[in-house]
């Protein structure tokens, strides 16, 4: 049954494969007709993930970017601005949907090196009503924050912006791709955040290893527009139990590990620090994601770095712009693989 799994990926955790447990739930899997509602193990994901986030609802859906996009198109319309950190995974990487077919303006905000807007500038950031402008209509948030160095935001963070966004009829939408490595390095149950979100989606593709697929959840009647939306976007999907069967092991047992993940980064941030040439700060290292720079004066190029690892080692490496690189963690990269990309990358820095 073990497939084979012949290189080590560092590039993200969405080249996890299914474990074997997955495989096995997968071929065991009751199905039905989805769209009809008739598949019993995806309402069963849908009603686990509604649960454990504290919802009344949930929705599979094909992937997070859709799970975001329903989830701006279910609580905003056509004139309606959202609210984002200017580094957002909503903002940057996309493809401007909520623009493209939901006819809402982005208003990305800056944000500090944890990937928090200021809250006082949320507030300036709202528009008064006035025919020159869009209507603020949604804010939309994310933990972990994938373009800071995975950060882990704590709960209060997300209190405040939705006490505003209460008290200013806003709607709150968390982007958790990667929520469980955040609650996991806060210590926190997830509804200690989720609470402060009106809907959230979670990938369970990325760290928790299954194929395919994200959960949104929301109030009952979010979810039932969501459902009218997710069908519009041609995500309406049949006999998909096949896929939320993986699903329901990605939540229960694939996010009590992830600590495992944290501290190799850990690990793999400690060990690269004591490189001559590289440059990183471990304190930054939250979750599972390592980023370091190659110093100005280091003779060595990104691309070469990743070329060499990849064509001497087996190690593949990648999300790199400027001299910045990025390492990501997973249950498919063992502490003794971590140990040999650092030793790998002392060599090629040192050679
Ligand atoms: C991966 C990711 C998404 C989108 O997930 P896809 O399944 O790749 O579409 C959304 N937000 C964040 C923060 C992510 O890391």
């Amino acid at each position: 049954m073990t497939a084979i799994h012949p290189s080590v990926d560092f590039r993200s955790d969405t080249v996890t494969w299914p474990t074997d447990a997955m495989r096995a739930a997968m071929a065991a899997a009751a199905v039905g007709d989805d769209v009809y509602g008739e598949d019993p193990t995806v309402r069963d994901l849908e009603a686990w993930a509604a649960t454990m986030l504290g919802k009344e609802a949930g929705l599979f859906v094909t992937s997070g970017t859709q799970g975001n996009l329903i989830a701006a198109l279910s609580h905003a319309q056509r004139g309606d601005e959202a609210i984002m950190g200017e580094d957002a995974h909503t903002f940057c990487w996309e493809a401007g949907g909520m623009a493209v077919l939901g006819g809402i303006t982005p208003r990305p905000l800056p944000t500090d090196v944890r990937g928090r807007m200021d809250v006082a500038h949320i507030r300036d950031a709202l528009r008064v009503d006035d025919p020159h402008l869009p209507t603020s209509r949604l804010i939309l948030l994310e933990n972990s924050s994938g373009g800071n160095h995975g950060a882990a935001i704590e709960p209060d963070y997300f209190k405040a912006v939705h006490a505003l966004a209460q008290a200013q009829g806003l709607r709150v939408h968390l982007d958790g791709a990667r929520l469980f490595n955040a609650v996991t390095a806060l210590g926190c149950p997830p509804t200690a955040i989720t609470q402060w979100a009106d809907s959230v989606s979670v990938c369970l593709s990325k760290g928790l290893c299954a194929p395919v697929g994200s959960v949104l959840v929301g109030s009952a009647d979010f979810i039932h527009t969501a459902r009218r939306q997710r069908k519009l976007l041609g995500g309406g999907m049949r006999q998909a139990g096949v896929l939320a069967a993986a699903g329901l092991i990605a939540l229960d047992t694939m996010t009590q590990r992830l600590q495992e993940d944290h501290d190799k980064a850990q690990r793999l941030a400690q060990g690269l620090t004591t490189i001559p040439g590289l440059r990183l700060n471990p304190a930054q290292v939250e979750t599972n994601m390592v980023f370091f720079d190659l110093a100005a004066d280091l003779p060595l190029s990104p691309t070469d770095l990743v070329q060499r690892l990849q064509q001497d080692y087996g190690l593949h490496l990648g999300g790199y712009h400027h001299r910045t690189l990025r390492a990501v963690t997973h249950y498919w990269i063992s502490m003794e693989q971590v140990d040999r990309l650092i030793s790998a990358t002392r060599a090629i820095c040192q050679g």
